[in-house]
């Protein structure tokens, strides 16, 4: 057994992110993270800036990964119809590959002690977090924080609700060489799902589609699919088709969830895609995971010095505090992905953003947040 302020479940861009803020401002933190470091993601890998000033705080400023410098967002319809917009903020395109990896190694050079396993239970006693970990034992803390993304095993384990109900959305995403304006991210509607194509460090060009099951389920394979289905989309035709594939194999994810979750769960702390995760299309779940990431640190040292270790009024200020920052996002989402769903609805949005421009970049406002500040 082994003791520490906070264990976190989960190395992502939510667990890593705390555990950087956490260790910054002294306390002894654990990540406990299933995966090896570097691996891929199935993600678009495009992050609005609202992070940069926060993430410059805690001195993980990406830049020394030079990533590609995103202003513009490209939008299609299914039938190739295009329309363009300046994002208020900008963004820019990094591997998950080597964001989570170079998080990973400013974590352990401020200190920060990483496991390598799978926690596969969690549970309170006398006040105390007992975190099982498949092959390492039992780790003990004050505090546990659940940053183990949209969907796992540990969730049946707990049983939460969300994981009661099947979700019909599946992702596929790889790794292409080609050309694509280094400048843009797009957003690209088929029948039964959206994809988007940005670029990443190097050039990389990462294509990451969202489709639901009934589109998906009357194809044998991801090609088969890809060439009935997603070239539909005449610009996505051209895309793949002009594209050459650098992943040995596409990745591939199913179940994913934008259901409700809680964001504490038997005195867990969830932080990122495991307290709620927004459409892709709105490309601010990585900026929303990093964002969870500091409040549940604000709250975290709330509690170990402001508020003398009131577990009832961290759980409560940090639920409210989530609300605060994400529900009306999500609920935007929600709306969003319903709207481009319907294809004779995404093609009347796509004629009323050409009539009124100006209403784009409002809809990107809504569903991204403002700056971070620092600390
Ligand atoms: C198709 C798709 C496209 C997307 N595109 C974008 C985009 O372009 N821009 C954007 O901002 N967002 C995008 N997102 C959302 C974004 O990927 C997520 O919101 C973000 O990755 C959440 O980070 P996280 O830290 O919460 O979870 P993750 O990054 O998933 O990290 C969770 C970690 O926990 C580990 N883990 C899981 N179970 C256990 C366990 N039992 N024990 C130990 N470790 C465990 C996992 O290995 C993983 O490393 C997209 C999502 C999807 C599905």
């Amino acid at each position: 057994m082994s003791t520490t302020d906070v264990i976190i479940i989960g190395g992502g861009l939510a667990g890593l992110t705390s555990a950087i803020h956490l260790t910054k401002a002294g306390l002894k933190v654990i990540v406990i993270e299933k995966s090896r470091y570097p691996s891929h993601k199935v993600c678009g890998e495009y992050i609005s800036n609202e992070v940069l000033p926060y993430l410059q705080w805690l001195n993980i400023d990406p830049a020394p990964l030079q990533p590609a410098s995103i202003s513009r967002l490209l939008l299609s319809d299914h039938q190739g119809k295009t329309l363009t917009a300046q994002l208020p903020l900008g963004g820019f395109g990094i591997s998950r590959y080597a964001f989570d990896h170079f998080l990973m190694e400013r974590f352990l050079a401020q200190g920060g002690e990483l496991i390598n396993d799978a926690v596969t239970d969690v549970r309170m006693e006398n006040d105390r977090m007992y975190v099982q970990t498949r092959e390492r034992g039992v780790f003990v803390a004050p505090l546990a924080v659940g940053a183990y993304g949209k969907r796992a095993s540990l969730d049946v384990k707990l049983s939460r609700g969300f994981v009661q109900q099947r979700s019909p959305w599946l992702a596929v995403k790889a790794h292409y060489k080609g050309d694509f304006p280094a400048d843009t991210v797009s957003l690209h509607n088929f029948r039964g799902g959206y994809c988007g194509v940005s670029t990443v460090e190097g050039g990389i060009i990462n294509i990451c589609y969202l489709v639901h099951y009934d589109s998906f389920k009357k194809y044998q394979d991801i090609e088969t699919h890809q060439q009935e289905v997603v070239y539909g989309n005449p610009f996505l035709k051209e895309v793949l088709t002009n594209s050459t594939l650098i992943f040995e194999k596409r990745l591939a994810i199913s179940q994913i969830s934008f259901a409700r979750k809680e964001k504490v769960f038997d005195h867990i702390l969830m932080a990122g895609d495991t307290a709620g995760l927004i459409h892709p299309l709105c490309g601010n779940g990585m900026a929303m995971a990093i964002h969870s990431g500091q409040i549940v640190s604000r709250n975290i040292l709330d509690y170990f010095f402001t508020y003398k270790k009131d577990r009832r009024r961290l759980e409560t200020t940090y639920i409210h505090d989530w609300e605060k920052a994400f529900s009306r996002r999500l609920r935007m989402g929600r709306v969003l992905s319903a709207c481009f769903q319907h294809e004779q609805l995404a093609v009347s949005m796509m004629k009323g953003l050409t009539c009124f421009p100006r209403l784009l970049p409002k809809i990107i406002k809504m569903t991204h947040g403002k700056p971070l500040t620092c600390g």
